[in-house]
C-alpha cells in the first residue's frame, strides 16, 4: 500500500516537473523560418533575419569576473560563437545568484529586429494585446525568452532566465511574484 502510494506520488512529481510540448507544437509556435539559429551549451537561439549580429553582440555586455572570463578572449570567435558564450556565461552566473540549478532546461530564445515585431508576437501567444510596452518576457509553455536587438542587454537576458529557471526548479510554477522577486535578485547581483 505504502509503496502504491509513493509510486502515485511520484507519477504527480514527475507530470508536474517535466510538462512536455510536442515538437510539431513548438516549431509551429516559433515560427522562424529563414532566422538564423545559434545553438549554445543550454540555449537554442532564434535571431530574427534582419538583425546585426555585430550589435547584438555589442548590446550584451558580460562584465563580472568571478569564474574565468577574466582570461576570456573573444579574438578568433565568429560573432555567433561569441553571443552563444555570453548566454551560456549569464546564465551559469544566475544559476550561481539564485543557486538553483534546475536540470533538463534548454530554453529557446527568439531575438526580434525591433519593439513592434516582438509586440505583434505576444500578441500572437496571448491573443490580447494589453497596450503595455515589453521588451521581453518569458513564455513557459514554449521554454522561451522573447526580445529585441533593440532593447537586449546582459540585465534583460539574465532577468528572463530567472523566469526559466525558477519554472523548472520547483516542483510546481512559482507565483508570478515570486518569480518576478527571483529575476530581480538575478539582475542586482548580476555585476558581482
Ligand atoms: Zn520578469
Amino acid at each position: 500500500m505504502i509503496r502504491k502510494l509513493v509510486l502515485t506520488f511520484i507519477f504527480v512529481i514527475a507530470l508536474f516537473q517535466f510538462p512536455r510540448i510536442p515538437f510539431a507544437d513548438y516549431a509551429s509556435a516559433l515560427d522562424t523560418e529563414g532566422w538564423k539559429i545559434i545553438e549554445s551549451k543550454y540555449f537554442t537561439i532564434f535571431c530574427h533575419p534582419e538583425i546585426n549580429m555585430e550589435k547584438l553582440n555589442n548590446r550584451i555586455a558580460v562584465k563580472f569576473y568571478d569564474d574565468d572570463w577574466g582570461r576570456y578572449s573573444p579574438k578568433n570567435k565568429s560573432v555567433d560563437k561569441q553571443v552563444a558564450e555570453k548566454f551560456d556565461r549569464l546564465f551559469r552566473k544566475a544559476e550561481k545568484i539564485l543557486d538553483m540549478y534546475p536540470r533538463r532546461i534548454h530554453p529557446i530564445v527568439k531575438i526580434f529586429k525591433n519593439q513592434s515585431q516582438l509586440d505583434k508576437e505576444y500578441a500572437k501567444i496571448f491573443s490580447s494585446l494589453d497596450g503595455k510596452e515589453r521588451i521581453s518576457f518569458y513564455v513557459h509553455k514554449y521554454t522561451t525568452i522573447y526580445t529585441s536587438e533593440a532593447a537586449i542587454s546582459e540585465g534583460v537576458i539574465a532577468h528572463e532566465m530567472g523566469h526559466a529557471i525558477a519554472d523548472h526548479y520547483f516542483l510546481i510554477l512559482p507565483p508570478d511574484k515570486v518569480g518576478e522577486l527571483l529575476s530581480q535578485f538575478i539582475e542586482l547581483h548580476l555585476e558581482e
